[in-house]
């Protein structure tokens, strides 16, 4: 069915011009107030999708004609545009179900199988988008994340999807066959009637990139679960500036938080702790719980300690430590580690404790940056109540989850993003295909 654009009509008539006699010299009369007219137009498309992100412009190239993609922002895919610090990480050579968190975590796979990174590989280089692995799997534009953008809009003119962007969304009612949205764009409201309704709209992260929470009022609206969403891959925060001496200092660490430990670097920040390890392990962390940091994961510290007591036993403990941890952090920890004397002074007693100590350095922040700074939000529609396979809520017909504002959210490193492709991908094909 194709975008019905030329049935758009008024619904209530204009009133401006109407002339008011001239009252001079009289006073002033207030003059009941008129009803301000609405101009309330009407269009029938197949599919709606709300949200011009990741998500939603990829379920747009999918989901056959008389597709239009609504989004309150300026521009579309804002958040691919400053991702991977402008190059977009845009998906990771390693991606499996393993890399994403969900109360079900089976969840994820069909879709993951079906739309895969390799898929989404061969629609970057179909677009000849120019692009590298940077580490661990990631892979980034060469030259911009507008390109990835460019290549989504393409994908969606090539099918004809319309997109209207600074457009509210109003009110959403069902009729059991089709669904009923007010939208409002330039201050006109048009009253739009799909046959699909797919809520597309992310998370909470970033509320100044336009992240509003509406999928989830969405789903409360239709009666569907929700897993209580909160902050992910964010900055930990300790309440008190005790890591201010040592902000802007990195190092590579371990950080375990709950059942996960990562690999990467750690950054310490006025407020707390940031950098990658941090992040990931951020979104295996809740509140009230500990982190733990190993500063020396590479190896045996013991042993290199060991070796250096014998070879270079007159040189001082700390100088040593200088050769495997940032000259700053070992300035920190010079008192609470009592890091006094030379290496030969050392017992291996002693030696074993600040191993310990370096390698098992528990911290209990006392929260975390929260959504202003968040890149994903935990939580969302719980799975439960769509299809694993269409992303189709199961209770109402034509009614779809995709990306973030699902209870499904990777791990740093192009995972989300693979997530908006695939759940996209899946619903638009499930619409694409029942729509012929
Ligand atoms: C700073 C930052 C960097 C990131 N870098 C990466 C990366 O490199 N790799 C990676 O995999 N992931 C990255 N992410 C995560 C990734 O951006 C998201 O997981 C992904 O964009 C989710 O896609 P989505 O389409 O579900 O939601 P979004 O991309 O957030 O799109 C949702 C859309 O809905 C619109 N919307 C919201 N509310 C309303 C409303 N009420 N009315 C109308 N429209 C609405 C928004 O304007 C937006 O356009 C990053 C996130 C951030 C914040």
């Amino acid at each position: 069915m194709a975008l019905d654009a030329d049935s758009t009509k008024n619904r209530l008539a204009c009133s401006f011009g109407q002339k008011y006699p001239r009252r001079r010299h009289l006073r002033p009369q207030k003059l009941a107030p008129r009803a301000i007219p609405r101009h309330i137009s009407e269009m029938n498309v197949n599919t709606l999708i709300i949200g011009a992100g990741a998500a939603g412009m990829m379920c747009a190239a999918h989901a056959g004609p008389g597709t239009l993609v609504v989004d309150h922002a300026k521009a579309a895919g804002e958040k691919i545009r400053i991702s991977g610090g402008g190059r977009c990480n845009f998906t990771n050579l390693h991606a499996s179900p393993a890399n994403f968190i969900s109360q079900n975590p089976h969840f994820c796979k069909s879709a993951l199988k079906r739309y895969s990174q390799w898929d989404f590989m061969a629609l970057v280089d179909q677009h000849n988008i120019p692009w590298h692995e940077k580490t661990l799997g990631q892979l980034f534009c060469d030259t911009s994340a507008k390109d990835i953008i460019a290549m989504l809009r393409a994908e969606m003119d090539k099918v004809g999807a319309q997109l209207w962007l600074q457009s509210d969304v109003g009110k959403i009612d069902h009729d059991g066959s089709s669904f009923q949205v007010q939208l409002t764009r330039d201050g006109r409201e048009t009253d739009i009637q799909a046959r699909n309704l797919v809520v597309a709209c992310g998370g909470k992260s970033i509320p100044k990139m336009g992240a509003t929470g509406l999928g989830y009022q969405i789903a409360a609206r239709f009666d569907l679960p929700v897993v209580a969403p909160r902050a992910g891959l964010v900055p930990l925060t300790f309440g008190d500036d005790r890591f201010k001496p040592l902000a802007g200092t990195a190092t590579p660490a371990r950080v375990s938080a709950g059942t996960a430990s990562f690999d990467e670097a750690i950054l310490f920040t006025h407020r707390g702790l940031s950098g990658p390890a941090v992040l990931q392990a951020s979104s295996y962390w809740q509140e009230g719980d500990s982190i733990t940091l190993n500063l020396t994961p590479q190896g045996s510290l013991l042993s290199f300690l060991q070796d250096q007591r014998r070879s270079q036993g007159r040189k001082a403990l700390t100088t040593v430590l200088g050769n495997v941890l940032p000259g700053r952090l070992v300035d920190f920890l010079r008192t609470d580690l009592a890091l006094t004397g030379n290496i030969a002074d050392q017992s291996d007693a002693q030696l074993g404790t600040l191993c310990e100590s370096l390698q098992n350095w528990t911290l209990t922040p006392g929260g975390s940056e929260g959504y202003r700074t968040a890149e994903v939000t935990l939580g969302g529609v719980d799975t439960d109540a769509l299809s694993s396979k269409t992303m189709g809520a199961k209770s109402v017909d034509g009614l779809y989850f995709i990306g973030e504002c699902v209870d499904v959210t990777g791990w740093l490193g192009g995972y989300n993003f693979q997530w908006a492709w695939s759940s996209g991908w899946a619903a638009g094909r499930d619409i694409a295909q029942r729509t012929r």
